[in-house]
């Protein structure tokens, strides 16, 4: 995949300015394997959006290309990339039926009726919605809709499809169940799938790689798992998933492991990431899960006395907020496995981890 040439899709140096000062995209290199699920994930004005646009062929870059399986495509229309598309607010034409909407990108393609005919009914078939060709989208729900916004951007057989945040405006039921028929229909299918979303539970079901966009830029770019497990820097630790934050100076490298000083709390043994001189200002980043409560003395190379401050029951967790180190919002996640959790605000314990799970990394 780290291959320059076998690229599906490459993105090589993309700049894009709207109003020729600030960069919405700065500097993006970034290649898609043929089949992959890449989901760019990043908060709003990230840009996103404008990168797909620029895949899409609706915005051009303002510097550097984009290729699609090798070829430059910075000259070819958008009708012309054979990129099938789904947005949020599905985009489907209200006064033509189902079928007629599932019919329009393959009269643009100038297939013949027989085979539009059945392209149709494949592709309502593969959404699940076989019995509703003949109604207009106000007369389907939201999850229907979106699904013929699916269909509709699958029935010309694309071999690269772009979903712009296609579920965001579903209920939280609907939007679980419909990513899960997306990347079902993506390993059936094996087509190239890039997606758009905010939302982090989402890219850690759906994708095969996720790339994190903060500022116009990839913070990172890895497997769901290699995310969550080893962000590599402070904006990816704290938009995945949740982490407690300690800030610290670096006063011990020694090759693999960091010494890093709380003030007025004394030292942690951490993960150097992107530190690597003693001196450095740095913030440690601590998963609430990997967090121990009482551990016996010399089990693990950090030991901290906390004090309780909170503690919420939620079924299949406890999550628990402790003063510690000089902070008071640091949060433990202890898991609700079958034994009675005696932890009560107000009480003094000690909390622990281990090196490997805490990460220097670098304070911005
Ligand atoms: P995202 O999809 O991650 O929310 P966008 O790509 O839509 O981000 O937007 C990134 C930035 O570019 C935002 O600050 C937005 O206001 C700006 N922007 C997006 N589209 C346009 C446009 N057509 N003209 C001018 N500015 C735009
Ligand atoms: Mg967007």
């Amino acid at each position: 995949m780290s291959g320059t040439n076998d690229a599906y899709v490459k993105f090589s140096d993309v700049q894009k300015t709207y109003d020729g000062e600030t960069l919405t995209v700065r500097n993006l290199n970034l290649d898609i394997a043929q089949g992959e699920f890449l989901t760019m994930l990043g908060p709003s004005g990230s840009g996103k959006t404008t990168t797909l646009m620029m895949l899409a062929g609706f915005e051009a870059p303002t510097q550097g290309g984009i290729f699609l399986e090798g070829r430059s495509i910075g000259n070819i229309p958008p009708h012309k990339r054979g990129i099938g598309m789904v947005f949020q607010n599905y985009a489907l034409f209200p006064h033509m039926t189902v079928e007629e909407n599932l019919a329009f990108p393959l009269k643009v393609r100038k297939f013949g009726k027989s085979e539009i005919e059945a392209k149709i009914k494949r592709a309502l078939d593969m959404v699940r919605l076989g019995a509703y060709g003949k109604r207009r989208p106000g007369q389907l729900s939201g999850g229907q809709q979106q699904r013929v916004a699916l269909a509709r951007a699958l029935v010309f057989d694309p071999k690269l499809v772009l979903m712009d945040e296609p579920l965001g405006a579903l209920d939280k039921q609907l939007r679980e169940q419909m990513q899960l028929e997306i990347k079902h229909l993506h390993e059936d299918l094996g087509v190239t799938v890039v997606f758009v979303t905010h939302d982090q539970g989402e890219a850690l079901t759906m994708s095969d790689r996720i790339a994190v966009f903060n500022d116009g830029a990839i913070q990172q770019l890895a497997v769901p798992a290699e995310l969550y497990e080893r962000p590599q820097n402070a904006f990816v630790a704290q938009f995945i998933g949740e982490n407690n934050r300690l800030h610290g100076k670096v006063v011990a490298m020694d090759g693999s492991t960091c010494k890093v000083e709380i003030p007025g709390s004394g030292n942690v043994q951490a993960l150097p990431i992107n530190v690597d001189a003693v001196g450095q200002r740095t913030v440690l980043s601590l998963r609430p899960e990997r967090v121990k409560l009482n551990p016996p003395a010399g089990s693990v190379s950090n030991i901290f006395s906390a004090r309780v401050a909170e503690v919420i029951y939620l079924g299949d967790h406890v999550r628990t907020r402790v003063s510690v180190c000089g902070h008071d919002d640091f949060v433990i996640k202890l898991p609700n496995s079958g034994g009675v959790m005696q932890v009560e605000p107000g009480a003094a314990i000690t909390i622990g981890w281990e090196t490997e799970d805490c990460r220097a990394l670098e304070a911005s």
